[in-house]
């Protein structure tokens, strides 16, 4: 009667966190899923001790309690755990990914005209956009190239003369002499900044600077599969460069708002379906959200609580390639609360039938007073 240790059993240590958890139980649960293993009994067995350590591990209380006594915490009390797991919402992976892309700095010195700045921006999506792909129309402001004088910073009509600093090259040598010897360094001409010329009359539109601030509305397509931290590269849509350099580049960075009843892994769905207490000894035909609406599912005679159905094919669009993830939704057990007295008769009838005696309750002081009233 030796069983295994449930954070063995996962694959985690005893210190795991929450996501640590689901993320190791979902790992198992697809592996061991005897969908994917119809051949293979061992699996189906090792698909039913991950998904028990998962119920105990998944929810505090009973965590603790197993911390605190092992597996006889639970073994009188086998069945229902009632309750069920929480759900816990996507977790912001965007911020990480967001901080690390930005850390890199703006990247190489350039000499000469200077291309335009990429621009970010964040934008939410929902659930089902993620999974189908949709077209979204998104306002930006950038900097553009002045449209009266054309970026040159001069005012239309007047002239240009060549930069006396760098005289029309655009850059600058400096020479430092070292311990080590001489070093040259080439930079931007800080007097044209790298134009080699020098305006007369500013712009009067840009007060020289050549640039102006503009809205645009730009569509983006987003294709099924995106995922937070999904990033869309748009080449050329961010700010305007230099006369003569290119524009920047608009990086869209995804987050996809999360769902009311369907949590996301990878391209894989899970959801986490109610049933009664009836249905799950008796057997049902039972209605199950996916995606593309509801579908009937026939739940067995006999089934358990944590019972993990698969649903092929009714996950998100893959981003790449053909296909879509498969949906898997996790059946808990309801067990009914407020049972009037016909209803309480009825279960303690079942009882009788099963052999069990109900030793009758006390009664708390606030069903004494709801009594009162009855
Ligand atoms: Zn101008
Ligand atoms: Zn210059």
């Amino acid at each position: 009667m030796s069983k295994r240790d449930y954070y063995e059993i996962l694959g985690i240590s005893k210190d795991a966190d929450q996501q640590e958890i689901k993320k190791a139980f979902r790992k198992l649960a697809k592996k061991y899923h005897p969908d994917l293993n119809p051949e293979d009994k061992g699996s189906e067995v090792k698909f039913k001790e991950v998904n028990e350590a998962y119920e105990v591990l998944s929810d505090e209380e009973k965590r603790r309690k197993y911390d605190q006594f092992g597996h006889a915490a639970f073994d009188q009390n086998q069945g229902y755990g009632g309750g069920g797991g929480s759900y816990q919402g996507f977790d912001d992976i965007f911020g990480d990914i967001f901080g690390d892309f930005f850390g890199g700095g703006s990247g190489r010195r350039r000499t000469g005209p200077k291309k335009g700045q990429d621009l970010k921006i964040r934008l939410n999506i929902t659930f089902e956009e993620a999974a189908f792909g949709t077209k979204k129309e998104i306002k930006i402001n950038r900097m553009e190239s002045c449209s009266k004088c054309g970026g040159s910073g001069a005012e239309p009509g007047t002239s240009k003369k060549t930069c006396g600093t760098c005289h029309g090259s655009g850059s600058v040598r400096t020479v430092q002499n070292t311990p080590f010897g001489r070093f040259q360094n080439v930079s931007t001409c800080p007097e044209c900044h790298g134009t080699g010329e020098i305006v007369e009359e500013p712009c009067s539109q840009c007060g020289g600077s050549g640039k102006e601030k503009k809205s645009r509305k730009i569509t983006i397509e987003i294709p099924a599969g995106v995922d937070s931290g999904s990033i869309i590269p748009l080449r050329g849509e961010g700010n305007h460069g230099e006369k003569g350099a290119p524009s920047g580049d608009l990086y869209v960075y995804l987050n996809v708002k999360s769902h009311k009843i369907f949590e996301r892994d990878g391209y894989d769905i899970w959801l986490e379906k109610k049933i009664s207490y009836s249905t799950a000894a008796l057997g049902n035909i039972i209605k199950v959200e996916t995606l593309d609406g509801s579908v009937k599912y026939k739940i067995p005679a006999g089934t358990q609580t944590g019972t993990v159905f698969r649903l092929k094919n009714k996950g998100v669009q893959k981003l790449r390639g053909s296909g879509r993830g498969d949906q898997y939704v996790k059946v808990v057990v309801d067990i009914p609360r407020d049972l009037n007295k016909e209803q309480t008769e009825a279960i303690k009838n079942v009882a009788e039938k099963f052999g069990e005696k109900i030793e009758p309750q006390k009664k708390r002081i606030i069903d004494k007073v709801k009594d009162a009233f009855n």
